[in-house]
């Protein structure tokens, strides 16, 4: 598989474990917000699922997670890297964007996942013109994915990076009722200083409380949501914001 860069050991990719997390390379989206891009399309380093594994912390690695671009379309390569970290007696978590629901079913209907996260990029009537891909497909393969994944017991996550001046809390609204039947949902503020493109550099990034409003808005459809800060992660409750930070970073 195209592997665009490995990180050995991780406390933030992984809930409650330390992961390697394997970058492969391209993406079919191109997200001007994108921290990645760079790496994900000049950086392509051809290796097997094991010599992935001999760049893993295996000391104290106890998860590993396929991250990118976008993993799925590199089938092959990540159900070898599922199957042997399955073997290892790893749990695997898989980010996506969605793009390739049959990739995503294979995966988790023989049980090679234990988390898949999905990202919802924005409302589904401005998808297009934020990454080229049809709004409406996406919606569909998203509902999917959630559906597949509640079928068979793995833990979905779908999560936005919440960009100001593009966005607003309608899109929050109308993304949290899609998605209500997710296990959590997560808001991610937007790290303007990494993004891929110079318009997206010059969008100011919003505050914590900005954020927390939002959870707010998308915690009137799903129990469990939380915002990711570049510092930190909040976890919204019924009445108040608990201010636990549990150092989980952003990483898409
Ligand atoms: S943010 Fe994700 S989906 Fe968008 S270009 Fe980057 S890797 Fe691809």
């Amino acid at each position: 598989m195209k592997v665009s860069g490995i990180v050995e050991l991780s406390t933030i990719d992984y809930p409650k474990k330390c992961s390697a997390v394997v970058f492969l390379s391209g993406c079919n989206m191109k997200c001007g917000y994108c921290y990645n891009y760079k790496h994900i399309t000049e950086r392509s380093y051809e290796m097997s699922a094991e010599e992935v594994f001999k760049n893993m912390d295996l000391m104290f690695a106890e998860a590993l997670v396929i991250s990118g671009g976008e993993p799925t379309l590199q089938p092959e390569g990540v159900k070898e890297l599922c199957k042997l970290a399955k073997e290892k007696g790893f749990p695997v978590k898989i980010d996506t964007n969605g793009t390739n629901v049959d990739v995503i079913r294979d995966l988790v209907e023989n049980k090679l996942v234990d988390y898949v996260a999905v990202d919802v990029k924005c409302r589904f009537d401005k998808y297009k013109e934020l990454t080229g891909i049809d709004g409406e497909t996406i919606k569909e393969n998203i509902l999917k994915i959630i559906n597949i994944c509640k079928e068979n017991n793995v833990f979905i996550e779908c999560r936005t990076t919440f960009i100001p001046t593009i966005m607003d809390k309608e899109d929050i609204e109308e993304i949290a009722s899609t998605i209500k039947d997710c296990d959590m949902y997560a808001i991610q503020q937007f790290d303007n200083e990494h993004a891929y493109c110079e318009e997206f550099k010059k969008i100011k990034t919003s505050t914590t409380e900005e954020l927390l409003e939002l959870g707010k808005i998308a915690k009137n459809y799903i129990d469990n949501v939380v915002v990711r800060t570049l510092d930190g992660e909040f976890r919204i409750n019924n009445d108040l914001m608990d201010n636990n930070k549990n150092n989980i970073k952003n990483r898409r």
